[in-house]
């Protein structure tokens, strides 16, 4: 399995896994047009994806999931309450998937998990390659770690984790009082501190790749985010490459040799 990340942060977001010919796209926050773009820019034909995994309705997530779906007929994935969130979105070919009830599209088998944030039902994802066996796991917007995906992200490959904010940054910087504190509560983001804490935690033998996901702009910085990752990391004594994902263009590939043409990333 191979992942990019399109582009990631308040301004969207989307990640784009590969597995012995399935592609499918876990959330689509930007226009069809930016898509289309980012996805030429790696030679990926938007018609060749087969399907979209919402993880909950906010606009940097979902955005294009409607546009796309009717112009390249991409099946939707989501829980009840992302689907029911998504403005447009038309029901037929959107599947909806209760938390924990494993499902298959193409070579990869998926998992939701629900993550506490505000919106209806959120949830990270994990992927599974029947292959390889090759693990990645997706946690795009969350505030705390539940135990439930503790127990699920065991054994991955590949960690996807929202590193938000810097919490100095984010109380010493321009948000207004309200904001930072919603930011900063159990279902807003998560900071670069919790998200190392979580990333030690995974940290086995078979993590090789780190990418951090909806980093803030004002609030924190990619040296700020992967330094907390790669302290972490290093204390565990984890050979882990750490990426921090970019807004404006993709990322990558992430993954695994046997998923073909292995680019390991650089550890900043
Ligand atoms: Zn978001
Ligand atoms: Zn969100």
């Amino acid at each position: 399995m191979r992942a990019w990340t399109l582009g990631s942060g308040s301004r969207g977001n989307a990640v784009l896994l590969e597995s012995n010919g399935t592609r499918v796209l876990i959330d689509a926050g930007f226009p069809p047009r930016v898509l289309a773009r980012r996805l030429a820019g790696l030679r990926v034909a938007p018609e060749s994806i087969a399907a979209v995994i919402v993880t909950h309705e906010h606009g940097d997530h979902s955005c294009g999931v409607a546009a796309a779906r009717r112009k390249w007929r991409w099946s939707v994935y989501g829980s009840a309450g992302t689907l029911r969130g998504i403005t447009r979105l038309e029901a037929p070919g959107a599947t909806v998937i209760e938390p924990g009830a494993p499902f298959v599209i193409g070579d990869l088998e998926f998992e939701l998990v629900p993550v506490p944030h505000d919106a209806a039902a959120p949830t990270a994802v994990l992927a599974t390659s029947a292959r390889t066996g090759f693990r990645a796991g997706c946690a795009h917007d969350l505030g705390t770690v539940p135990d439930a995906l503790r127990r699920a992200f065991t054994r991955l490959d590949l960690l996807l984790l929202e590193s938000n904010h810097d919490s100095g940054m984010l109380r010493s910087g321009p948000y207004p009082v309200f904001l930072q504190d919603r930011i900063a509560s159990r279902t807003g983001h998560l900071s670069n501190r919790q998200s190392s804490a979580f990333a030690r935690e995974l940290a086995g033998k078979s993590l090789r790749q780190l990418v951090l996901l909806h980093l803030s702009e004002v609030n924190n910085t990619p040296r700020a985010a992967s330094g907390s990752a790669l302290a972490a990391l290093a204390g565990a004594r984890a050979r882990c490459a750490v990426t921090a994902a970019p807004q404006d263009h993709a990322a990558g590939p992430f993954g695994d040799a046997r998923g073909g043409g292995l680019q390991l990333a650089l550890g900043l």
